[in-house]
Formats: structure tokens, sequence, C-alpha cells
């Protein structure tokens, strides 16, 4: 069991931005994430994109602001449980939270912050019947090793970058035995320089494109054997496959977080802006994941609501304790 001050889900930036505010007022934070590395949205959609309106800074590239609010936050050492996501919640009986993750690891905290972004990314899949009964035994929504796919026959769905560049990739190096890209448009959506590259490696008989189809049907006895393709003037094809890997992007969802009895309101959590506290007393939503009236889903919002909220949490935690509020000028900052 990690016991801390504060449970907070999510490592986006406005989470890892609360670590050092709880710091400040000496709380103790542990963050929990379903991904496996810190940064939320800056570091798993746009690392490299410059950011113009963090306050302070007139522009920083989003890996790098997620680099120094981790260096900022290092003082307090923060504890972090990644690549878990938080699946449940119980209140007990002295009033603190234990929060589950998927892998069992088990959290205790008297507050939890729900830093949660656009929630837990999920792979979008296709309508397919049985592609349940497939996944992990040859259906595979995300390239994690490439080495995994070595000499075997691949079927890749999709018109994005990742469909291309996991086609030209996974061929070029020689190291599926097979590449075949489905996509149901003639046109791809994907960067102009590895659309080209994939109607070259088409034309030399590298790839094999199959546009204007749809995978429709999977079959296989205790694994995937082949996938039926409807094709919009041929009608159906079947292809013996080894894999069978969709990459339509990801979408976000809330996930687990929308059965903890908190209010909900068009997917995000409904908060009292005087303290971002939610219905659930001792449970906060800050940064994307809430929502009130004139809500704007922007970092700096965020960090101004952290930086609320923990002030409410400290009031919880030590009810009897006066904070002040006192300059970092003045106090500097005191790490753990
Ligand atoms: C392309 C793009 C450009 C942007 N440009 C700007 C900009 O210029 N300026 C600006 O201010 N904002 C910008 N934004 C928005 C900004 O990125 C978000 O406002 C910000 O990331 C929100 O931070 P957050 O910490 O609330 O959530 P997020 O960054 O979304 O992080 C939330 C984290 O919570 C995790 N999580 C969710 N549910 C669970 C769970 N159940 N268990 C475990 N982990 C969970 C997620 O995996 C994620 O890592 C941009 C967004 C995009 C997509």
């Amino acid at each position: 069991m990690i016991e801390t001050d504060i449970i907070i889900i999510g490592t986006g930036p406005v989470g890892l931005f609360t670590v050092f505010e709880a710091g400040l007022l000496k709380l103790k934070c542990h963050l929990i994430d379903s991904l496996p590395q810190p940064g939320g949205q800056c570091s798993e959609i746009y690392p490299k994109k410059p950011i113009y309106d963090i306050p302070g800074f007139p522009t920083i590239l989003a890996g790098e602001l997620i680099d120094n609010l981790m260096e900022q936050a290092a003082p307090f050492k923060p504890g972090f449980t990644l690549g878990e996501a938080a699946v449940s919640i119980e209140k007990q009986a002295d009033n603190t939270f234990i929060v589950t993750g998927i892998k069992g690891t088990k959290h205790k905290a008297p507050i939890v912050m729900i830093a949660g972004g656009l929630g837990v990314f999920e792979p979008r899949k296709p309508p397919i019947e049985n592609i349940l009964d497939y996944e992990d035994k040859g259906v595979e929504y995300i390239i994690k090793e490439p080495d995994f796919y070595k000499d075997k026959t691949c079927v890749i769905a999709g018109g994005g970058d990742s469909a291309l560049d996991w086609s030209i990739f996974l061929a070029e190096q020689k190291i599926a035995k097979k590449v075949i890209l489905v996509h149901r448009n003639s046109s791809f959506r994907g960067h102009l320089d590895s659309v080209q590259k994939v109607i070259d490696l088409a034309q030399r008989g590298i790839i094999e494109l199959i546009t204007e189809a749809e995978v429709v049907g999977l079959s296989g006895k205790d694994a995937l054997e082949s996938v039926i393709i409807h094709h919009q003037k041929d009608g159906e094809i079947v292809k013996n496959t080894d894999h069978f890997i969709p990459l339509f992007g990801l979408k976000p969802s809330l996930g687990p977080i929308a059965d903890w009895g908190l209010e909900i309101e068009k997917g995000a959590i409904k908060v009292d802006t005087l303290d971002y506290s939610t219905n659930i007393p001792g449970i906060y939503a800050i940064g994307d994941v809430n929502t009130y009236q004139n809500k704007l889903k922007l970092i700096l919002c965020g960090f101004h609501e952290g930086t609320l909220a923990v002030q409410s949490a400290f009031s919880r935690i030590y009810p009897d304790k006066k904070n002040i509020l006192k300059y970092t000028t003045v106090n500097g900052v005191q790490g753990f």
C-alpha cells in the first residue's frame, strides 16, 4: 500500500504543477498515470510543438515544459505509478480513499486530485463482430515492438500517418515477411512524403496496397489466420495473415472515473470553482478533466485550479491549522 497526503490521478502539466504547490504546503503527492511516461497530452501528442501562452515563457516546447515541471516538482519527491490506469476508488471509515490501479497497485490518502485531462487514451476499434476474440491472438491496435512482427505477414489498416509510417517501416526494414496496407478511401490523410513512399513501395511490390476496401471479418482457429476484406469494386478478398493491425488513432475517454459517483457533465467532472472540489468531499478535479461555467481548457488555467485545490486540501487534512500564504521569494523552496 502506497500512502501519501494527496493521490494525483494524471501526470499532465496540471498534475505535475500541483505537486509543487502541494509541496509548498508540506503535503506529499503520489501520481498515477496510465501512460508509461509523465506529461499527459504535452508528451503524448505534441512534445515538439512550441507553446506560446505559458506565462514567463514567450515560447517553450511542450516536451521542455514537462521537463521543467518535473524539475520544479523534484524537491518534493513525488512518487509515481506509471503505465497503470486508476480503475477504482473506495472510501474508508477514517475518511481516507484507496485508489487501485489496473495492475492491482493500491494507494491510500485523505485527498484525491483527479487531473485526468481528456482521460485514458483508448484505440479506435473497427466494427468487426468477432474482433475481441482475436485481441492478443493476432490483433493489435498499437505497434510497441517492431521485432514482434519479424518474418510475419501483417495486414495494417488505416489512412493516417501511423498506418503509413508503420507499413513503410516494417516493409522497408525487411522486418515483416509481407505487409498489406488496407484503406477505405483512395486518398490518404497522412503526410504527402509518406503517401508517396507507400505508393512507390507498392509499385515496387514491397507493400501490397489495397485501397477502397475495408477489413470486415476475421477468422482462425486458436489465433488469427486470415482476414476478409470487402473491396468496393471487386467484392470479397481473403488474405492469409499472422497479424491484423488497425491503426485508426486513439480516442480519449473518461474511462473508469466516470463510474466513481462523481457528477459528470458532457464527459467532464463538475466542480465548485471555490476550490475545484467535486460532489464527493475529499475528491477534487483540476485541469482539462473538470467543467464549470466559462471553463477554458488551457494549461495556465489548470495551474490556477491546482493551486487553489491544494489550499482547500490542506484545510481538510489539518482543520485546526491556519495556512498563511508565503511568497517563494521570501521562503524559498524547502523540499522534503
Ligand atoms: C495539439 C495540442 C496543442 C495544444 N496547445 C496548447 C497551448 O498552446 N496552450 C495551452 O494552454 N494548452 C494547449 N493544449 C491543451 C493542453 O495540452 C491541455 O490543456 C493540458 O494538457 C491539460 O493538462 P492536464 O494535466 O489537465 O491533462 P492531460 O495533459 O490530458 O494529462 C492527463 C493525464 O491523465 C492520465 N489519466 C487519465 N485518466 C487516468 C486514469 N484513470 N488513470 C491513470 N491516468 C489517467 C492520462 O493518461 C494523461 O496522461 C493543446 C492541446 C493539444 C492536443
